[in-house]
């Protein structure tokens, strides 16, 4: 295990330095005293408080510009080296957190946030923004919903049409908004189908904020490149298939993936073994039907409301 946190630390120092060269003429052995807290460490942090040693290149104007590009985790490494790792080895983000290794990865929340924002650069699928249309028309609430629109319509003398227009802008606003709800939501539902006495409360709430934040990297943006890909090869053999992928297989083939990542997600993070994370993860896709449900419905409220 330390061999491996080594390993990662010296991964991640060689993927800073082919970005940014580390002046090797600092000086680890003298003595200094931390401009926050006055602390005497030695070493680029303060071992009090944290804070770094501002040296005399930290103020050149590029140095500059790098440290707040830093702000954001590109230029680090550490935006690819969390996606990196949250698709290959499922879970151990969250392992990985959880036992204390976090220099190499994205703080968990702010990479929840990007993969939020990279999500609505593809608006190829609707799990987590659903139009007036499918929300009066495909959910098991919908008798509710078109009883609210049409009493709204009635009321406020407009059409559906110029209503829908309204609804939809303001329905992608919130969902962005709303997505952390869906972090929350599955929660309860991770821990009914893989309770483990042995997993703390923090633990399940880490793997929630991976799988949703895997959900909403990975579908979106595989989906559409591969549509785009499939799009062009048709085009090339003059195919007039249509290659919008229909919804029953796009679910399916959804729900494939996501099984495919929450059963060593589970197996890594809790611990139990293959049979059990095959489980498992088969309660889990299935309870995503509810999960997605009752976040769609919030959308429904938090938006007609907010109309
Ligand atoms: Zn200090």
């Amino acid at each position: 295990m330390k061999l491996k946190f080594q390993n990662l630390n010296l991964h991640h120092a060689q993927k800073m330095n082919f970005w940014r060269k580390i002046p090797k003429d600092f000086d680890y052995q003298i003595a200094r005293v931390c401009k926050h807290c006055e602390n005497t460490f030695q070493g680029k942090f303060c071992n009090h408080c944290g804070e770094k040693v501002l040296e005399k290149q930290d103020q050149t104007f590029k140095n500059y510009l790098l440290n707040l590009l830093n702000a954001y985790t590109f230029v680090d490494g550490k935006f690819f080296n969390s996606i990196w790792t949250l698709l290959r080895k499922p879970g151990k983000l969250t392992s990985d957190i959880s036992d204390g290794i976090t220099v190499p990865y994205m703080q968990p929340i702010s990479f929840f946030f990007l993969a939020n924002f990279i999500y609505f650069f593809f608006p190829v699928i609707q799990t987590f923004n659903t139009n007036l249309f499918n929300q009066l028309n495909s959910m098991p609430y919908s008798g509710f919903a078109r009883e609210k629109v049409n009493e709204f319509l009635i009321n406020n003398d407009i059409n559906l049409t110029e209503f829908s227009t309204v609804y939809d802008l303001n329905s992608t606003g919130n969902s962005k908004l709303l997505l952390f709800l869906f972090v929350l939501y599955l929660l309860p539902f991770i821990i009914l189908t893989n309770f483990s006495k042995q997993v703390t409360f923090v633990k399940y709430f880490q793997l929630s904020l991976e799988f949703v934040t895997f959900i909403l990297i990975v579908p979106t943006v595989g989906i559409s490149l591969l549509t785009a890909g499939l799009g062009k090869i048709l085009q090339a053999i003059n195919s007039d298939w249509n290659v919008e992928v229909g919804d029953a297989y796009y679910s399916l083939f959804l729900a494939f993936i996501i099984l495919c990542f929450f059963v060593p997600a589970i197996r890594r993070v809790v611990g139990f073994s293959w049979w059990r994370s095959i489980l498992g993860g088969f309660l889990l896709v299935s309870s995503l039907i509810v999960v997605i449900t009752i976040y769609r419905f919030t959308l429904f409220i938090a938006t007609f409301y907010s109309l």
